[in-house]
């Protein structure tokens, strides 16, 4: 996890947004491979291990919960394709990517190599870039609002919590894709929809 992270990341917990702390045991560069990220409002602290945030559990609590994604098939996206519907300008700033939309971080990081890549609840047998953010969260996208310049949501993480997480997390005007052109978000507007992929717009 990219250490800088921390400054736009929320805990998970449903109480008011706050910053949080992250305290890094070891790192390499600016990326913390063990450590504790603890939230000053609830006091929950969340670990990191092997460079992935860990927000499905408590470092106090030995069982293990995480959002069911395993074999989360590919979707209709390709990196290319995602791309171009990012339609990014610029350097700077995050992409938040959920679910099997995890599986496109390693192309979509060597396509756009001046954003930084936060791959929530990747699924576990898809392949890891050492240049992103790996976190898990059960049921939202664990940063405070307006402050990610786009957000892709793949498979597992395409209904439920996801588009109305998506929304919130997003900067005005930037753009989110969802792999279910059924999708219809409040607070988004449509740009297009098509071919399993819905694209739309923060108002
Ligand atoms: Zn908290």
């Amino acid at each position: 996890m990219l250490l800088e992270l921390t400054e736009i990341l929320r805990c998970p917990r449903d109480h008011e947004e706050s910053f949080v702390v992250c305290v890094a045991h070891r790192s390499e560069g600016r990326h913390v491979l063990a450590g504790v990220v603890g939230c000053p409002v609830c006091l929950a602290e969340f670990p990191i291990r092997e460079g992935e945030l860990d927000l499905t559990e408590r470092t106090d609590a030995p069982t293990h919960r995480r959002p069911e994604l395993d074999g989360a098939a590919a979707g209709a996206l390709t990196a290319d394709a995602l791309a171009t519907f990012l339609d990014l300008r610029g350097p700077g700033g995050y992409v938040v990517l959920a679910g099997g939309a995890g599986r496109l971080a390693p192309a979509l990081t060597a396509l756009l190599p001046d954003v930084h890549h936060v791959v929530v609840n990747a699924p576990r047998d898809a392949a890891r870039s050492p240049d992103c953010s790996y976190v898990s969260c059960p049921d939202r996208i664990p940063v405070k609002a307006a402050q990610v310049r786009a957000v892709v949501l793949g498979a597992g993480c395409t209904g439920g919590p996801w588009p109305a997480e998506a929304a919130r997390v997003l900067l005005r005007g930037l753009r989110v894709v969802i792999e279910d052109e059924r999708a219809s978000p409040d607070g988004i507007s449509e740009l297009a929809r098509g071919a399993g992929v819905f694209v739309g717009e923060k108002a």
